[in-house]
């Protein structure tokens, strides 16, 4: 039996999947604290280049069978970008293995082997080079085990490692020592746990600008984040809901972190602030995604399915559920997510109708990263078009921030009414 909780939690099932997505590392991003991050990832015919925001420590691959695959595990990294496929390669996906490491996973379209690796000249890139090989070949490349890649010295990340004593010797993490998690941000409004909790999350920041306006070259960051902060103020006069930003400065947040902050504070909505950009100065209007079909997103169902088999990504045995079991878990709280974002996203629209001109097909369904929360429905709005004059005007001016920021806010509070209604008839 599914029991729904007024807000849109969905309890019936959920201590089951909260228990899977702890054991699901690529929901569950944590982060070292001065971690580079993977920003990009190229899959070519032939050849994997990964481009890195900072100093990696070094770089490692090893061939695993049943199914062929290939694991490179990046050492002073972090995840911040999705997976994608090509050539040799037919699916790949990206988690933090552990405090220090993030690992990727390449799935094989046919067996193949790391021939080369290549840092670029600031140590920022890494291109390895596949090779396709028969099936002995590759058999025997796994049984060889880990070949390890260290960028040129002068571009090399010190070890990570932990200072124990004022005599400042330092010792190395121990392997089963538990990643710390970025701290949670505050939460504003009552200190009343009943109330609904929502996550506001602006947007771009640090060295992320996100879009730049046609007027004036501002950024989208900036825009997004006095958004965001309208919103939250909005929120707080009205005193019936609580409220936190995924960042209330302007720092560079990974995508999965994002989510991250909302699952774990069990956010009960997640709405990502954003601007749009066209080639064409006429476009305008506000538009609002919510995840397309889970049916053509199996992403959480594939994660879990790789767990069962091998502990490839996290090293943890997921237990006595069955793949298919896991997968219909995670499949079911995923609908009933995506119900309820669509159903914000109409809300949303109607509730900021008045101050915020949308375009006609105003509700987009996409994969975006920030969306792919089983458990928390999320939308992301797209405030206007930096590239049109009127749009970029309305979004940097503090009386256009300030009026969108309360339509939001009216918004959150027409949807957790409807769900409280819903929920006492
Ligand atoms: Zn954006």
């Amino acid at each position: 039996m599914l029991l729904r909780s007024p807000f849109g939690q969905i309890s019936g099932i959920r201590r089951t999947m909260s228990l899977l997505m702890t054991l699901l590392p690529a929901l569950s991003f944590g982060a070292p604290v001065e971690a580079a991050t993977i920003r990009d990832m190229q899959i070519t015919e032939n050849a994997i280049t990964l481009a890195f925001d900072g100093m990696i420590e070094k770089a490692s691959t090893f061939a695993l069978v049943g199914p062929q695959r290939i694991a490179i595990d990046i050492n002073g990294a972090t995840p911040g970008t999705s997976g994608s496929s090509g050539g040799l390669v037919s699916a790949s996906r990206l988690g933090q293995f552990n405090a220090q490491t993030a690992r990727i996973v390449l799935d094989l379209a046919r067996p193949a082997i790391v021939s080369a690796a290549n840092y670029g000249k600031d140590g920022r890139t890494l291109t390895l080079n596949l090779k396709p090989v028969d099936q002995v070949r590759f058999a025997s490349a796994a049984q060889a085990g880990r070949t390890s890649f260290l960028p040129p010295l002068a571009f090399r990340a010190a070890a990570t490692s932990v200072s124990n004593n004022r005599n400042a010797v330092n010792v190395p993490l121990p392997k089963t020592s538990p990643y710390r998690k970025p701290a949670l941000p505050k939460t504003f409004g009552p200190n009343d746990l009943s109330l609904p909790l929502v996550v506001i999350d602006a947007g771009h920041g640090g060295h992320d600008p996100g879009a730049i306006s046609v007027l004036d070259s501002r950024q989208e960051k900036n825009a997004t984040l006095a958004i965001a902060r309208a919103v939250r103020d909005a929120l707080v006069r009205s005193g019936q809901v609580r409220v936190a930003l995924t960042r209330d400065s302007d720092t560079f947040l990974p995508l999965p972190e994002r989510v991250d902050i909302a699952r774990r504070m069990k956010a009960n909505l997640f709405i990502s602030i954003h601007a749009d950009s066209a080639a064409s100065p006429q476009a305008r209007g506000a538009s609002i995604y919510t995840l397309s079909d889970v049916a053509s997103d199996k992403e959480a169902a594939r994660l879990a399915a790789a767990e069962n088999k091998a502990d490839v990504i996290s090293g943890v045995d997921l237990g006595r559920q069955s793949s298919d079991v896991q997968s219909i878990l995670i499949d079911l709280a995923q609908r009933e997510t995506m119900n309820m974002s669509s159903a914000f996203a109409m809300v949303l629209r109607r509730e900021t109708a008045s101050t915020v001109p949308y375009r006609t097909d105003f509700h987009q369904f996409a994969n975006f990263r920030v969306l792919k929360a089983p458990d928390v429905p999320s939308v992301l709005m797209e405030t206007g078009y930096l590239s049109n004059e009127d749009d970029a005007r309305q979004l940097f001016s503090s009386d256009g921030q300030q009026r969108i920021g309360r339509g939001i806010a009216s918004a959150i509070q027409a949807h957790f009414a409807r769900r409280i209604a819903l929920a006492s008839r």
